[in-house]
């Protein structure tokens, strides 16, 4: 609920909001408006913030004009756009919410390979236009994450192994600044903005339209195997011997998943080359233990997009996630994630690894994406609907995590994050960190944009 003592301390009037509505093509949301409790929802429902208004953009004037009244009435901003920061930094408490969902432009140049978003355009929207024209960003399976906030933060896809991270497919971002200034960066111009926004994006103001430049594909070979929970530890002891030998261009992903009546083991593969020799490449993982259902056929890269991610879609969900990086799956490991899966809490507890290779993955890019790492990437997941029972999936994640702790290397990836302070996100970004910092003091030297996976600015 907002108090009258939040709206004292904002010092937000009646008065104030009127003369900002006069100036403001969008929609403003008040807490006493019926569309409220939906507005300020995010995707984890674990966050339950209450802002003080959301204005809804529809253009780069709206964005200047929010910004404008949320620094007169010295209001804490959070920026939204698809709303599925794991940490709820889409929305705040007593603060303004500048919600950019409206603004869905797309403008698309096959031709030139290159496509202009505005920031509301989400995954599935995104997948769509390109595939029209057989040509693709690297996204996320999941249909509603924002595209622009996702790229920001770097943006792990099922190819990534061969066309790279969503970060290494951006040409140009026009942005606001938290003093209200309009610029755009692309290589060559304001280099250092666009070295820290493609990776630390949210940290330097509001990007109100991004390029991609686009890769040339149709279908892919992909699929799942899926195996009872009680076969897990022999799975994972073949991937354990057979992911460091995988071509590039494979992507490999395992999971311990619901399934109904108990949990599975769910080993997902993407290959967006020669289906023949894919299909070589794939005999050994196939063939070693039968699974209970293999899906692995050619299929229209869309279709394998559309086939699903392991968090459940937009609904009454809270999540709880830790994230993790090890350099090797050893057998300690292994044993870990089979003990722990026969103890989750609920069947919505799991977790999922990728095995990041190739160059994409190891290769040093001038970026400030801070996740560039071979090996094995690890989120522990659980999701609950009854207030009952977050307590337990909480443990259950925060248990694992720490036994995982001692085997894995200390990197995270920024995305994963939940709202786990500042030697997390040092950790996210390694030895780029204080060049953020520096380039966030020229930017943003009062922190204005703190509603995220915060970088403060250097002090001198
Ligand atoms: C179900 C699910 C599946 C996911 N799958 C993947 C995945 O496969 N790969 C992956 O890499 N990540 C994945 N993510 C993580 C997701 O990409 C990040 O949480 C991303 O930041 C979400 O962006 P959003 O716009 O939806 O969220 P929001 O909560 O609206 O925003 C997230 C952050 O980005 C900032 N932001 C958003 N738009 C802008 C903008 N235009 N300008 C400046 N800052 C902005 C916000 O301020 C906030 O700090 C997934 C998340 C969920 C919930």
């Amino acid at each position: 609920m907002v108090t009258q003592q939040q709206r004292t301390k904002y010092k937000l009037t009646k008065r104030a909001v009127r003369r900002f509505a006069e100036h403001f093509k969008g929609e403003i949301i008040l807490p006493e408006d019926g569309l409220y409790s939906s507005a300020r929802r995010v995707w984890n429902h674990a966050i339950n913030q209450y802002p003080l208004l959301i204005a809804r953009c529809t253009d780069p004037r709206d964005v200047m004009r929010a910004l404008e009244f949320a620094r007169d009435n010295e209001l804490l901003v959070a920026v939204r756009a698809g709303g599925h920061s794991f940490a709820g930094h889409g929305v705040c408490e007593g603060g303004m919410v500048v919600d950019l969902s409206p603004m869905k432009k797309a403008t698309i140049y096959p031709a030139l390979k290159l496509i202009r978003i505005e920031p509301g355009v989400l995954g599935n929207e995104l997948d769509c236009m390109t595939q029209a024209f057989k040509l693709v960003v690297p996204l996320g399976s999941c249909p509603s994450t924002g595209v622009v906030g996702y790229a920001l933060g770097g943006g792990a896809s099922s190819i990534t192994p061969r066309f790279g991270y969503a970060c290494d497919n951006i040409a140009q971002l026009e942005l606001i600044t938290a003093e209200g200034r309009k610029m755009v960066t692309r290589p060559g111009e304001h280099p250092d903005l666009f070295w820290a926004m493609r990776g630390a994006g949210s940290n330097f103001g509001i990007v109100t339209a991004l390029e991609f430049h686009l890769n040339p594909l149709e279908q892919v070979l992909s699929g799942h195997l899926k195996y009872p929970i009680r076969q897990a530890a022999k799975v994972l002891a073949f991937i354990k011997d057979y992911a460091p030998g995988i071509p590039d261009d494979l992507f490999l992903l395992f999971a311990v998943l619901p399934h109904p009546g108990d949990r599975m083991l769910n080993v997902s593969v993407v290959w967006p080359g020669d289906p023949q020799r894919g299909e070589k490449v794939l005999t050994p993982l196939r063939k070693f233990l039968r699974p209970f259902e293999d899906t692995i056929e050619v299929r229209p890269y869309l279709d394998e997009q559309r086939s699903g991610s392991d968090s459940p879609g937009d609904g009454d969900y809270s999540t709880a996630r830790r994230a993790g990086h090890l350099d090797s799956l050893a057998k300690e490991s292994i044993d870990l994630i089979v003990d722990h899966a026969a103890k989750a809490p609920t069947e919505a507890s799991g977790i999922t690894m990728i095995y990041w290779h190739g160059s994409w993955c190891s290769e040093p890019r001038d970026d400030a994406f801070g996740f560039r790492r071979s090996g094995y990437h690890y989120w522990i997941h659980s999701y609950w609907q009854r207030a009952k029972d977050a307590r337990e999936a909480r443990l259950w994640v925060e248990r694992l995590f720490s036994a995982l702790a001692p085997f894995s290397s200390g990197a995270v990836y920024v995305n994963d994050l939940q709202d786990e302070g500042e030697e997390r996100i040092r950790a996210a970004y390694g030895d780029k960190y204080e060049r953020l910092q520096q380039i966030k003091r020229k930017y943003d030297p009062n922190n204005f944009f703190r509603v995220n996976q915060n970088i403060p600015p250097a002090l001198s």
